[in-house]
């Protein structure tokens, strides 16, 4: 009985944190020619703190991220194409927590990972802790397509975006005030012990990611940060780890998570969605939906992702109060936040 009525509040639960299930429902239909589905981050977003303004800035955001992908889709060009413009975009917004509009660590600066998979080759790029790149999503790409390596950090990664031409700013590019006075506020608190961990009621995730699936059948994924506010010692987090923050392969999804970082790396997140797919032979929502609302949720790691199969299904769960979100197929761009929608 007892496990009956455990199993009913978990069905409601998960319900309620799982949006759009008519677009999650989409494995069932044919293929769609292309999709792209994006986040800005999850975390503590509720409808009472949120002003209308604010909100209508996030959603059209949010629906021009998703044009700028789906235009290259709709054009047919590919998913890996898709998923950085995109993401290159939501870093030059402020909204979001990645490029311009990153957190501040606890020395007031501002160390930007980001990484990047093509599911159709394996290939990846991250890059870790730059601080003078305008676009690391474009740097990851670059350590992709022009390096023989896979992670590169700090100077050395620096050192070769500008021996690649990206375009590099001054540090002061990336920084806004609302970020800084949340860095402020959380220092005031902190207890100076460096746990980042102790100042997550403060925290919103505002991450960026993309998936895609192009008209060739091809994946992609990418995933762009700022990190974790107070964050120090070079911490990095999931974001630029292929495996826990990004992850693609063709034969099954591809997946960008946003979230506590520490808890997306030991759980190896995205690459877990995709190992239950392959080796489970679970569909992409029950994969997804296993990791973040019942592992993670156990586990006490606040976060969701975003991810796309390779039949067009979709998956957005988040054990948080909303997600910053949102998908286009042809004749079909939604972009969503709380929980309920
Ligand atoms: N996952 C990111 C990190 O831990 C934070 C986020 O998603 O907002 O660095």
């Amino acid at each position: 009985m007892l496990r009956v009525l455990f199993g009913l509040a978990m069905a409601s639960f998960m319900a309620h944190c799982t949006s759009d299930k008519t677009a999650e429902k989409q494995g069932d239909k044919a293929r769609p020619d292309y999709i792209i589905v994006i986040h800005g981050g999850a975390g503590t977003l509720s409808r009472q703190a949120m002003t209308a303004d604010k909100e209508a800035r996030y959603r059209a955001a949010l629906d021009s991220a998703l044009q700028i992908g789906e235009s290259i889709l709709r054009s047919g060009g590919t998913a890996l194409d898709a998923v950085t413009e995109t993401v290159a975009w939501l870093e030059d917004c402020p909204l979001f927590n990645a490029g311009r509009g990153a957190v501040f660590t606890h020395e007031g600066r501002n160390e930007l990972d980001a990484s990047i998979m093509d599911g159709r080759t394996h290939s990846a790029g991250a890059v870790g802790g730059v601080t003078i790149v305008k676009n690391p999503i474009r740097l990851a790409r670059a350590v992709m397509e022009k390096s023989p390596h896979v992670f590169l950090v700090g100077p050395g990664a620096e050192r070769f975006a500008i021996e690649n031409g990206l375009d590099t700013v001054s540090p002061s590019w990336f920084f806004t005030q609302e970020r800084w006075d949340a860095l402020q506020k959380v220092l005031q608190k902190s207890d100076k012990t460096g746990d980042v961990s102790s100042d997550l009621a403060d925290y919103k995730f505002g991450t960026v990611g993309a998936v895609a699936l192009d008209r060739q059948g091809n994946l992609a994924a990418a995933t762009s940060t700022g990190g974790m506010t107070n964050k120090r010692w070079n911490r990095l987090g999931d974001s630029p780890v292929i495996g826990a923050g990004t992850y693609a392969s063709n034969d099954a999804c591809a997946v960008s998570c946003t979230g506590h970082g520490e808890y997306f790396i030991r759980y190896a997140v995205a690459h877990d969605v995709w190992a239950r797919m392959v080796y489970g032979g679970a569909s992409l929502q029950e994969a997804a939906h296993a990791v973040i609302m019942k592992k993670l949720v156990e586990k006490g790691g606040e976060g969701g992702l975003i991810a796309v199969d390779k039949s067009g299904a979709i998956a957005m769960p988040f054990n948080t109060e909303g997600m910053y979100r949102g998908y286009a197929r042809p004749g079909e761009r939604k972009t969503a936040i709380f929980a309920d929608e």
